[in-house]
């Protein structure tokens, strides 16, 4: 292909295996680093290290032919001319990201340049990471002109990550000169000016409904602050609706009718309205705590994120309580727990409000018999099965002998059980839903009493 370009990608995680094959099916040779070995073989005998819809074809399709996958950094950084850089940036001590990480690949790429590159952040990053980037390249003995450091920050959600990619709402290019911001356009061109999805052998159900992405250039700095403020906007919308849940509750409304009658207002939009546990996952918290500190440093105190956290710490304990509540005392009682993964589709358990609830409940005595679709060799690596954790095979295994059912991530399966075969297997008929997947009304009708967020108790 003409205007193909050739990319390293360094990271094989969420982001940096998806933005790989993504970039190989829009026609760009790749090559994706990792230091992690054993990922690397996996990948290279064409495992899939995480769960993703869509990624296996897409590996079995350009695995060898667009991509290819190394721990080699400088043979990736030699062999190509934009450098994504996509590992993490975990949340450090005071809030702040770490940029270890980060830090280290910079300076190993310094060190293996043979001529002009782009480096990219893809990784989440605070505002002027871009020039501490430049910074530690000219530290490593590159010489100006060498080199361009663009932002290009990744919206992309696990679980739908490969539609997200290739169809995403926008892309942000923050570049500092044309010559840098020239070489992203030509990557994007095929999602920015629609060829691709035109192409017959383009990812199949999601070709014609799509219109050509937005690409929107910035500053560096602008972009940096667009994806950590795009995050924190996200969260508050969540923490919001979870705010007005608890009210709802006590006044006996419903916050599904609520957030119904919210979101049809086009100016707020139905999307993350969805009260339950409260956000999780390796993203929101770390990125409101992280834009929450750069405020900070900056002499700013926007005190609203700080709001934002506490309202979704708040929200679990708030479930805990209904969980405690509901069955009077929890030492010894045998509870089901449907999900694992910080939300549905996903075997990600970073910071998933799932997992934390389950330790709280082992905490307070009770034995919890737990199921998830796809993060439960995840979850028994750092919760390892237990006198009081068990992992069932399935839902009704889970809800076994019971004393009561809670759904803890929104996985579809888990609004769609056999009510009957359910009741069959509790001991007693009690489901406590935090991620609101059925309508009280109907569960009574099935003989539970039913307890979700922001709506009354229903027996
Ligand atoms: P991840 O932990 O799944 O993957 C990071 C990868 O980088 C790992 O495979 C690790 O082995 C590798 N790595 C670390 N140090 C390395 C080094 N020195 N050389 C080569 N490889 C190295 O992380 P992720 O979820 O893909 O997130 C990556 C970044 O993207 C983060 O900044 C995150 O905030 C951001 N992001 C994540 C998502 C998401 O949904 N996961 C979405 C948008 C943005």
């Amino acid at each position: 292909m003409s205007d193909s370009v050739s990319i390293c990608v360094i990271g094989s995680g969420y982001v940096g295996l998806v933005a790989a094959v993504c970039f190989a099916e829009i026609g760009h040779k790749v090559i994706c680093v990792d230091n992690n070995e054993a990922k690397i073989k996996m990948l290279n005998e064409g495992g899939v290290p995480i769960y993703e819809q869509h990624l296996p074809d897409m590996l079995a399709k350009h695995l060898n032919r667009g991509v290819e996958f190394t721990s080699d950094l400088a043979y990736g950084v030699q062999n190509s001319d934009a450098i994504f850089i996509a590992v993490g940036t975990p949340q450090g001590s005071t809030g702040s990201a770490d940029l270890s990480y980060v830090e280290a690949v910079v300076s190993e790429i310094a060190h293996a340049m043979n001529g002009y590159k782009v480096l990219v952040e893809k990784s989440t990053v605070p505002v002027y990471t871009n020039e501490w980037v430049s910074r530690c390249m000219l530290r490593h003995g590159v010489e100006p002109g060498e080199f361009d450091v663009v932002s290009n920050p990744e919206f992309l959600r696990e679980g739908t990550a490969i539609g997200d990619f290739l169809h995403p709402d926008r892309i942000v290019v923050g570049a500092n000169n044309d010559r840098s911001a020239e070489l992203l356009r030509r990557i994007y061109a095929p999602l920015s000016n629609g060829s691709y999805y035109t192409r017959e052998d383009a990812l199949p159900g999601m070709l014609s409904e799509h219109n050509p992405a937005t690409l929107l250039v910035t500053s560096a700095q602008s972009a940096e602050i667009i994806k950590h403020a795009s995050n924190a906007f996200l969260a508050l919308k969540i923490s919001f609706i979870n705010a007005v849940s608890n009210l709802a509750e006590v006044v006996d409304a419903d916050i599904e009718d609520i957030a119904a009658g919210m979101g049809l207002d086009s100016r707020i939009g139905p999307k993350f309205l969805r009260a339950g546990l409260g956000y999780g996952g390796s993203c929101f918290p770390k990125d409101v705590a992280a834009f929450y500190w750069v405020a900070q440093q900056q002499g700013i105190n926007f005190q609203l994120l700080e709001e934002v956290r506490k309202i979704n710490a708040n929200q679990q304990d708030i479930f805990f309580n209904k969980v405690r509540g509901a069955l009077w005392t929890l030492r010894g009682k045998k509870l089901a727990a449907l999900g694992l993964s910080f939300k549905g589709d996903t075997d990600d358990i970073r910071e998933s409000p799932a997992l934390d609830l389950v330790r709280k409940l082992i905490d307070a005595g009770a034995n919890v018999s737990a199921y998830d679709p796809a993060a439960m060799e995840k979850a028994e690596a750092i919760l390892p099965p237990s006198d009081q954790l068990s992992y069932a095979f399935n839902a009704y295994e889970a809800a076994e002998g019971a004393d009561a059912l809670l759904i803890l991530t929104d996985w579809k399966e888990f609004g769609r059980l056999d009510l009957q075969r359910l009741h069959q297997m509790l001991k007693f008929p009690i489901v406590i839903d935090g991620r609101n997947l059925y309508k009280p009304a109907h569960m009574v009708e099935h003989g539970f009493t039913y307890l979700s967020v922001g709506r009354p108790a229903a027996y």
